[in-house]
């Protein structure tokens, strides 16, 4: 494979770039160069929290010729009883293996970390600084058009005052001094696992605030399964299909499938007004139900040494304000 030259040049290494590489690898004879500004495979897994995990069975993730995982039913926890899903390290460590044991031994694919690529197939290293312009005989295939950004990679959208403690949640989990309350910013699955990686972890939910900009309705991680569990899959799709035929408006619809269990929410006394498609246990929601201080005023604005703006108010960061040094804000996603 020469240096300058390439059949496909692949910007970015996540989930999407290692599975395109590894059709590419099966199907075809072509040679593949994978660059990325960060310095292992992965994508963003590469600096997700560490108590994330995908909310689906690792049997529905990774490329398609190297399975993750071993498919094993989970005996404890909040998913016992559905099948195991990868945590962040085990998806870091199997991208990884993936690299190193199915793409680079084919001498079909030539992967650059730490590299950007700046367009035209210029790609210049994130070390050195050295500029290299590649040949592109087939084409470029940009896999980061869906990247998201990231509270570990992005500075928070709202203003924060000196003093103010506020932490991502990567850095959560490694917090160098004990915090009185936390404070969880974020609506989204990010916020919702922190909350309930909390609670594991033994907080008392009346040690947690969370301020939630939207409500959101989450996919019951019941009807998502694989192997021995499929048939609950297709009952799933099958009464979704019967909702929509049901169904004679929206609001009816969401009321059908959250009859039939298909849809959930934190709240039944609270409207939902996002769905993004992310999957929980009724197990989870459960535990997540017994915060009971539940900030709904909008986005936060600006986090000032004493009070949260938010778009529809004020709060107060700690009522007993001797203890407000001691509180975590935790910033969750960017994007919510
Ligand atoms: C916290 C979190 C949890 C998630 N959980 C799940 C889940 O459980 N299940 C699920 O299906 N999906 C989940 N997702 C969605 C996730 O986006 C996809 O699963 C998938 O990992 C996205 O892969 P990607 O390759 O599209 O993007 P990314 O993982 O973002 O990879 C894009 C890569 O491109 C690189 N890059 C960007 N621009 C350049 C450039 N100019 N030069 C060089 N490199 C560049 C970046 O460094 C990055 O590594 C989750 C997302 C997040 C943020």
């Amino acid at each position: 494979m020469r240096d300058d030259e390439t059949d496909y040049l692949v910007v970015g290494a996540g989930a999407a770039a290692m599975a395109f590489t590894d059709a590419l690898l099966t199907h075809t004879s072509a040679t593949v160069t994978i660059v990325d500004r960060r310095h292992a495979p992965g994508g963003h897994w590469v600096d997700a929290y560490p108590y994330v995990r995908l909310h689906q069975p690792s049997a529905f993730y990774g490329v398609d010729s190297v399975p993750l995982g071993d498919d094993a039913l989970d005996a404890v926890g909040s998913n016992a009883g559905c099948y195991e899903r990868a945590s962040a390290a085990e998806l870091c460590a199997y991208f990884e293996r993936v690299m190193q044991q199915r793409f680079l031994p084919t001498g079909r694919v030539r992967y650059l970390p730490c590299t950007d690529y700046e367009g035209e197939g210029r790609i210049v290293s994130r070390l050195s600084g050295a500029t290299r312009e590649l040949g592109v005989r087939r084409k470029v295939v940009d896999t980061t058009y869906l990247e998201g950004s990231i509270p570990a990679t992005s500075p928070p959208p709202f203003a924060v005052a000196d003093g103010v403690r506020l932490v991502t949640p990567g850095q959560l989990a490694r917090l160098d001094r004990a915090a009185t309350r936390f404070v969880v910013i974020g609506g989204g699955k990010t916020a919702l696992d922190t909350c309930a990686w909390l609670l594991e972890q033994g907080v008392a939910p009346g040690a947690i605030r969370w301020i939630r900009p939207r409500d959101g309705w989450w996919l019951n991680r019941r009807f998502q399964q694989p192997h021995a569990l499929l048939p609950e899959l297709y009952r799933g799709a099958s009464l979704q299909i019967e909702a929509c035929a049901q169904a004679t408006s929206l609001d009816d619809l969401f009321a059908r499938l959250e009859r039939e269990g298909v849809f959930l929410r934190i709240d039944p006394d609270v409207a939902p007004t996002m769905f993004r498609g992310a999957i929980v246990s009724e197990a989870e929601l459960d535990r997540l139900r017994t915060i009971e201080d539940v900030v709904r005023m909008g986005h936060v604005r600006a986090i000032e040494r004493d009070v949260v703006a938010l778009e529809e108010g004020r709060v107060p960061t700690d009522e007993r304000g001797e203890e407000r040094a001691r509180e975590v804000g935790v910033l969750v996603p960017v994007r919510d």
